[in-house]
Order: structure tokens, then sequence, then C-alpha cells
């Protein structure tokens, strides 16, 4: 976590009392009165950032057409006057009209709600803001048959930048190296060898293992063109218990998006 500048606290008040102008990735919108919307976008430097719109929905409003889900924005927050910022200005860097498409927006949105998962408000994590730009470039173009396992890479990505993502390489009871055969347990992400697996077995298919293996160890930019092993619905199991573990939520959008990848 970022933590320059001082203690967290005196960090957020001096955060609270100032203008902000900010990259910033559109998480949600919700309508506020009549006109207005309130936004909440994620930010690298200042994690979640939620400000009023004013006027927002008015025909003549300069924020029209540009606070659209996931779009990239540099962002105005007024300073922190009890409670709500003002979001004074967005202009539009990076509209993602590709994301539409109803995969492609399940996958999106699966990342957004990780990213959030990760970081509650006041704080900020500029791996995990970087994650999520990155992730939603390939979603956006990558071919429509790699949108699964490219999430199941995201995953993994996220795991090793909130620091729960377990070896693969080597059982988390003895250390020795994983080949073939490794195995699972409900109560704990780490793989075991034969020898210290608990029972009931649980193995891990051997496809299953040479996916993730292979994600972990391939840049995010080459995904798109890799050949899984197995399909990705198949491997989801295990970063869904990983997931689970390391968030203590569950992501809503996964089970409709691995059943179609
Ligand atoms: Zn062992």
């Amino acid at each position: 976590m970022t933590n320059a500048g001082g203690a967290p606290a005196a960090r957020s008040a001096r955060t609270a009392r100032a203008t902000l102008r900010v990259p910033a990735i559109v998480l949600r919108r919700s309508d506020f009165r009549e006109s207005s919307r309130i936004v909440t976008c994620l930010s690298r430097e200042h994690g979640r950032l939620t400000g009023l719109a004013k006027g927002a929905h008015r025909p003549d409003s300069p924020f029209l057409g540009r606070l659209d889900f996931l779009n990239e924005v540099n962002a105005t927050f007024s300073a922190d006057r009890g409670g709500l910022r003002l979001l004074e200005r967005a202009d539009l860097v990076r509209e993602r009209r590709a994301l539409r498409e109803p995969l492609r927006f399940l996958a999106a949105s699966h990342l957004a709600q990780l990213s959030e998962f990760a970081l509650p408000e006041d704080r900020a994590d500029p791996a995990v803001f970087d994650l999520l730009q990155g992730g939603l470039n390939l979603i956006e173009r990558c071919p429509p048959a790699a949108i699964g396992h490219i999430v199941l890479g995201l995953e993994l990505r996220h795991l090793q930048v909130i620091g729960a993502m377990p070896d693969l390489d080597h059982c988390t009871q003895c250390g020795m190296p994983l080949q073939a055969a490794a195995f699972r347990h409900d109560e704990t992400p780490g793989l075991m060898c034969r020898d210290h697996a608990s029972l009931p077995l649980q193995p891990i298919r051997a496809e299953v293992l040479a996916l993730l293996r292979l994600l972990l160890g391939t840049p995010g930019r080459l995904w798109p063109e890799l050949v899984p092993p197995v399909a990705a619905r198949i491997a989801a199991h295990l970063p869904a218990h990983w997931l689970a573990v390391a968030t203590e939520q569950r992501p809503r959008l996964r089970p409709l998006l691995f059943a179609r990848c």
C-alpha cells in the first residue's frame, strides 16, 4: 500500500483539504436530485474518490457523455468540506466503447469490482489502478475466445498485487517442488504434495495447473495469443477459492462470466 508522506490519517486529512486533479476511472454513478449525479472514480494516487457532479443531467452539461462506466478521465475534485467533494471537471481521456459488448462488459465489471474490494475508501494503491487500467485495455481488444483466460490471468496478477497469490510450484507444508501431482484443500489457499494432502483428496488436474503457471509466467500483453491447455471455466475454481479467502467477498459477476468462457 502507498504510504508516502506520513501516517495514513495525517495524509488523508491533508488530501481532504486539497483540490485534486487526477487521472481516474469511472466506477459508479447514481442520480442525485433532478439534475445531478454522484460519481465514484478510482484514482491512481488517491484511491477511490466520490464527488457530486452538479447538473450532470442537463443537456448543456460539460459532463455529458464523459462519465460513462469505466471511462478514463482527468478529474478535478474540490476539497472535501465536510462530507462530499464536488466533481468540478472531467476531461475525457479514453472512452471504452468496445466494452459495451456483453461478455467484455461482464469481464470488465468483474475486474472493476475486484479493484473495489482491494481498495476501501481512503486507501490507494497505484498497482491496483495500473492493473485495472491494463486489464481493461486487454479485455477491450482481445479476441472473444481469449476473454476467459485473460480474466484468469488478471485475477492471478491481482492476487499477486494484494499479496495473496499462493505458490504454485511448492507444497505449502514441506516446500517440496510440486510436479504433476498437486492437491488443494478447502481450508487453505496453498497447494500440497501427495504426502501432505488432506483427506478427502482433491487432486488438481495437471492442465489446470499448467494453465495457471503459463499465465503467471507470460507477460499480460501476450495473453491474447496464448493457447490455453484447458478451458478457463475448468481452471476458474482455484482462483475463485483464493479470491474468496483474500477478499472475504464473493465476486457476484464471476459465475456469470465463467459460465460463458
Ligand atoms: Zn508436502
